[in-house]
């Protein structure tokens, strides 16, 4: 018999707004299906009252825990923090703003009954999400799915892992995690549901511009090493272009016209350059990458946990 507990594991910065409600849906919705389920909530560093509306629900409610980050990690972090907390003989992993249907997760777990270890939320359509906002994500995903091989398109962090799976996810010893492509990766017999994007609940997305370009990013150089490739590329052409010129350039000398092309040459200057500052900075993202992985440092740090709290019977913050 398979541990029947749902666990499921919600990333939340700054969702206090979002906290009770969030809770509230899922206890609906998991008491109507006859689902035995813990509520896990990963507060990452939030700077307004998360935490302490998660500790109030947990001594209400034994079903619902909660950890608390020393700082914004990154939901990369929470999630698997998250993961290293559950209980359950599955887990699922959820937005805090009900973007992520709490219905769908009733599926996930039927299929899950059914002997699927890994169960994918595909998302329809994407909700309302603004168009700048669209625009960067489709690049990103495309970009992604062309480097990595895997449809990453329409993927989403929401899904069902079983224990097992989880335990896998865990042991994978690198600190800069893609949890959506790490679950791929690992294969094991998975399926797919497709759900409707829901809007957000309360609040606003926890995204700057400029964090949703470092998250491109990193991720990127943590799940594929084509862009090396493609500076490896580059240089070949580049010196293919350069033969060209270098034939050009002597047969012009040699029919004494050699004062001529300063305009190519600023234009190879420039080129050139450019491809070579370009092809440094992909190293260096790389090697940058590896400081951060031989350094192992963890991927995260807790700063309060609530079953630890309860215990203690000791309830402030
Ligand atoms: N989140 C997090 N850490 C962060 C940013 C976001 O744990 O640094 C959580 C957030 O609380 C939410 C989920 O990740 O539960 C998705 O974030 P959000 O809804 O802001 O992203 P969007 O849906 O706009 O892509
Ligand atoms: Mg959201």
């Amino acid at each position: 018999m398979k541990n029947p507990l749902l666990s499921i594991v919600i990333p939340a910065f700054n969702e206090e707004e979002n906290v009770c409600n969030t809770a509230a849906v899922v206890q609906k919705v998991m008491t109507d299906a006859n689902i035995p389920y813990e509520m896990i909530f990963v507060s990452d560093g939030s700077k307004d009252g998360t935490f302490s509306k998660v500790l109030e629900l947990a001594q209400k409610d034994h079903r619902i825990r909660g950890l608390e980050f020393s700082r914004n990690f990154g939901k990369e972090s929470a999630i698997f923090a998250g993961l290293s907390a559950i209980r359950g003989g599955c887990a699922v992993v959820m937005d805090c703003d009900l973007q992520h249907p709490p219905k769908a997760i009733v599926e996930m777990y039927r299929r899950w009954q059914q002997g699927y270890e890994i169960v994918e939320g595909v998302k329809n359509t994407r909700g309302n999400e603004s168009v700048f906002h669209k625009i960067f994500a489709k690049g990103f995903y495309k970009l992604m799915t062309a480097m990595t091989g895997l449809d990453m398109e329409n993927s989403s962090d929401f899904k069902l892992l079983s224990a097992n799976v989880v335990q896998v996810l865990l042991d994978m010893p690198e600190r800069k995690t893609f949890f959506r492509a790490m679950s791929f990766w690992v294969g094991f017999n998975s399926c797919q549901i497709r759900y409707d994007v829901a809007d957000r609940a309360f609040g606003t997305t926890k995204w700057s511009f400029f964090k949703l370009a470092r998250y491109a990013v990193s991720n990127m150089v943590s799940f594929s090493t084509k862009p090396l490739t493609f500076v490896s590329y580059m240089g070949g052409l580049s010196m293919l272009a350069g033969f060209v010129v270098a034939v050009q350039t002597f047969v012009r000398w040699a029919s004494g016209k050699s004062l001529e092309g300063f305009t190519t040459v600023i234009l190879l200057l420039l080129l050139l350059g450019g491809g070579i500052l370009m092809g440094l900075g992909i190293i260096g993202g790389y090697i940058s990458a590896i400081y951060q992985e031989v350094k192992q440092r963890p991927r995260y740090v807790v700063r309060l946990d609530t079953d630890k709290l309860l215990k203690q019977g000791n309830y402030h913050d």
